[in-house]
């Protein structure tokens, strides 16, 4: 049975193609397998509810066959859809994703006018109970979505819940001056904080990454875990650090990789699983996710976790 704190997010849902040719830059005709769904926050809460955690999420799909298909996932891995409406004027949102030989990728995102960019959240919507908001900071560049997420961020600290935060610095979306201001507030009262090792020269300019942490951990944060992509990931709270080497895994697709990460790490603290545990498994979670075409395929159950990492200790 789920247990401990519910988990929501918000942000967008869409659904992905992703070329099976590498190097078509999606300007030449190519194969194509999809829809996956997908989404940073979507991914994300998927993983969460497979961890056992009890999640919900706020979003919008279109009525159509590629929302179905990602309302059905979610549904079927757990998450409590109730906060999931259909648009019946708009579509779903899509994306398109090619990668290069040198594990560069290009996307191509049409969320605007779509029904991704819709979400309806009242604060009165918000389960009771001890809550966790989960914000993926990609989400901020959209001023739609943004306005939907401070909110959700001020409606969940008015009731004494914590605020997780992925906070990918994509140097597109901090061009904004309104998506980055939104990112600094939300990171200052994020009390965990799972930055890439590249988001932290976006967020903490000239500065080395003990002293990011510091200053992460200076403000509000009690939980910072640093993803290192292939080189690992660390975690870091109190007088506590736990540094993960990285699984020997052959990389197919890594988009996902960093939400599967955060969801499989939020969702186990979220049930009292200790910080090092947590750390461990997120580590390992991230690493099954590079090896799976599709950014939502990518994550993984506990059973396919343990079966994971009992045959790296073989
Ligand atoms: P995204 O590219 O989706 O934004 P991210 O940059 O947030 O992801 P990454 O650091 O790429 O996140 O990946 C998250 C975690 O997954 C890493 O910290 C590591 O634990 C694991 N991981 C990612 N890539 C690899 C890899 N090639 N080999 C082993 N583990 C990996
Ligand atoms: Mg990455």
């Amino acid at each position: 049975m789920p247990s401990g704190a519910k988990i929501i997010s918000t942000g967008e849902l869409l659904v992905e193609f992703v070329s099976h040719r590498k190097g078509c830059g999606l300007e030449t005709i190519s194969e194509f397998s999809g829809p996956y769904p997908s989404g940073a926050p979507a991914i994300f809460i998927d993983q969460a509810a497979r961890m056992g955690a009890t999640t919900g999420f706020f979003g919008t799909v279109g009525d159509d066959g590629f929302g179905r298909t990602l309302v059905g996932r979610l549904k079927e891995d757990g998450v409590d859809i109730s906060g999931i409406a259909t648009d019946p004027d708009r579509t779903t949102g899509t994306a398109f994703v090619s990668y290069y030989e040198d594990g560069s990728r290009t996307f191509i995102f049409h969320l605007k006018d779509t029904a991704a960019e819709e979400i309806t959240f009242s604060p009165d919507a918000l389960p009771d109970g001890e809550l966790i908001l989960h914000v993926s900071a990609a989400s901020l560049g959209a001023a739609k979505l943004r306005k939907v997420i401070l909110q959700a961020v001020e409606a969940v600290l008015a009731r004494g819940g914590r605020i997780s935060c992925d906070p990918n610095a994509r140097p597109e979306l901090m061009r904004d001056d309104a998506a980055r201001h939104a990112l600094e507030q939300i990171v200052a009262q994020s009390w965990c904080l799972m930055p890439s090792t590249s988001d932290l020269g976006f967020l903490f300019p000239g500065l080395e990454e003990n002293a990011a942490v510091e200053k992460m951990l200076a403000a509000k944060a009690e939980i910072i875990a640093l993803k290192r992509g292939a080189e690992g990931a660390t975690v870091i709270s109190g007088a506590q650090r736990h540094d993960f080497a990285p699984h020997k895994v052959e990389e197919l697709d890594p988009t996902g990789a960093g939400d599967g990460f955060c969801g499989t790490f939020v969702g186990l603290l979220a049930q009292g699983v200790p910080l090092a545990e947590a750390g461990r498994r997120a580590n390992a979670a991230g690493a099954i996710a590079v090896t799976r075409r599709g950014p939502m395929e990518g994550n993984s159950t506990p059973e396919e976790i343990d079966a994971f990492l009992a045959s790296g200790e073989a």
